[in-house]
């Protein structure tokens, strides 16, 4: 599943991009997904540099537009497995219109979002993923202003299947992942990630195992958060599938539509 002429890789020693990929490759293989049949499209980057080590039909596009091309992708040819790589400076700033759309239209999409809470490439700004209080290169008193729950916002704009998982805990991101490949229609799932190199060093958050084990401290499964008290999950974040619904996918719909004026031509 990987172009290894393409390797080494760029990302940073101890980023765990990498460790996202693989979940996603495991989730592809497991799913059983036909390789000449699966498209995975991506914005720009870090994460969106994931696609050009993938063995597979791969379109690196333009800065928060991959949904955009994604939709095209679908709609033209809707057998293909469309994936979307994106991160939360890609895919909830200047692509936030396109996520709340597609989740909106319930297209049969799979949205991994890399979630390192910060703008890497361009060199540490903060991100609408950047926590309150979090230092980047253009918050170095703290950033003042609050994220989204991104999971949320998606549940709440139309998805079928939202979940959250982390780069700690690869064993469920895997699952997590190729249950959305399983959901036909918008499947999202939130992938937080560690960038030692700028959220890392701002926040002062050690050295990359010490962020892993930051996640597998934080991060707790909906059945052990209600066990909690409100008190004790205020500083947790949440993991597993966060919202799953059947509903009518939306190529579906238009083909009933397609159908439906063929018909009365004839
Ligand atoms: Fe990873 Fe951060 Fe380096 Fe980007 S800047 S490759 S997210 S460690």
């Amino acid at each position: 599943y990987f172009r290894t002429e393409r390797l080494p890789h760029i990302w940073c020693p101890g980023c765990a991009n990498g460790i996202i990929v693989k979940s996603l490759v495991e989730a592809i293989d497991k799913a059983g997904l036909d390789q000449d049949k699966t498209v995975i499209v991506s914005g720009i980057g870090c994460s969106s540099r994931a696609p050009g080590y993938l063995n597979f039909n791969t379109l690196h596009t333009v800065h928060g537009r991959a949904i955009a091309f994604a939709t095209g992708v679908k709609v033209a040819n809707p057998e293909l497995n469309v994936i979307v790589v994106t991160g939360d400076g890609d895919g909830t700033s200047i692509g936030g219109n396109h996520l709340i759309h597609g989740a909106r239209r319930n297209l049969d999409l799979t949205v991994v979002l890399f979630n390192n809470n910060i703008y890497g490439m361009t060199g540490g700004q903060y991100s609408p993923m950047s926590p309150h209080g979090a230092k980047a290169t253009t918050s170095p008193y703290g950033n003042v202003e609050r994220p989204f729950d991104i999971c949320n916002l998606v549940t709440a704009s139309g998805a079928s299947y939202v979940a959250r998982g982390n780069s700690y805990n690869t064993g469920q991101l895997t699952n997590l992942i190729y249950k959305g490949l399983q959901n036909k229609g918008f499947s999202f799932v939130e992938a937080l990630s560690t960038c030692p190199v700028y959220f890392g060093r701002k926040n002062k958050m050690g050295k990359a195992p010490d962020m892993l084990k930051w996640q597998k401290d934080v991060c707790i499964t909906k059945e052990a958060a209600s066990r909690m008290t409100a008190e004790e999950r205020a500083e947790k974040i949440i993991t597993g599938v966060l919202h799953h619904e059947e509903m009518p996918e939306y190529t579906e719909l238009y083909q009933k539509v397609i159908d439906k004026c063929q018909g009365g031509r004839a």
